[in-house]
């Protein structure tokens, strides 16, 4: 999953106002933020394999450090840590520690069974909706456009910068996640890695843009 992480990041500023959104975005897409490090250090594997899911042509033959559910929550509670240090704020740490963990959750409807507890697990799990394009893009869609509603709903642009950079980051997440469900798999595993380092892109453009906006009073 890729927009649906973003979703939820943008749907729990209402929850976190006083969290940017670098933090919600980022603390969603952190287990696949880590996974390019884990991989280029060797210590996950991923193989591409084209047809063994409609969607992805990525078969994630280990990723015990990123994606178990354990070590999930781990990186949630670190993540949650350095918050709460960097902000004194428990409302949005008790979130961006939430958020970690539904990485995890959604990589679980998502993925094929490979998705381990803990990290010597041997039981894989994984409800399979990358099986299905048209299943896939109706939760994704439905997900990122709720995210995104509910995101503007909380939230109103300062200036230009506010209104424009957000709508332009809704609009390349889509162009970009249509280029990647319909488009040629990946030429290699360290093409792959190099384009995941980019991820950390996504959170640093959320927190720009939500810099140039301010929360919407209760009754507005
Ligand atoms: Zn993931």
């Amino acid at each position: 999953m890729f927009l649906g992480h973003i979703a939820v990041g943008l749907a729990a500023k209402k929850a976190a106002p006083k969290a940017s959104l670098l933090w919600l975005v980022g603390a969603p897409t952190l287990l696949d933020l880590l996974w390019p490090v884990f991989l280029a250090v060797g210590l996950e594997e991923v193989r591409i394999a084209p047809g063994i899911t409609a969607v992805t042509p990525l078969d994630f033959l280990k990723y015990p450090i990123s994606h178990s559910l354990l070590l999930a929550a781990v990186w949630g509670l670190l993540a949650a840590g350095f918050y709460f240090a960097a902000r004194n704020d428990r409302t949005g740490a008790a979130v961006v520690g939430a958020l970690v963990v539904s990485h995890w959750i959604l990589d679980w409807a998502s993925h094929r069974p490979d998705m381990p507890f803990t990290p010597w697990s041997r039981t894989k799990v994984g409800l399979g909706l990358w099986n299905s394009v048209p299943a896939t893009l109706a939760v994704e869609g439905t997900l990122f456009a709720v995210g995104l509603f509910l995101y503007a709903l909380a939230t109103k642009a300062r200036d230009a910068t506010g209104r424009w950079s957000f709508a332009a980051f809704a609009v390349l997440l889509v162009v970009l996640y249509l280029g990647n469900v319909f488009g040629p798999p990946p030429p290699s595993v360290a093409a792959l890695n190099a384009v995941a380092f980019a991820g950390f892109l996504i959170p640093v453009w959320a927190g720009w843009f939500d810099r140039h906006r301010e929360a919407r009073a209760a009754a507005a």
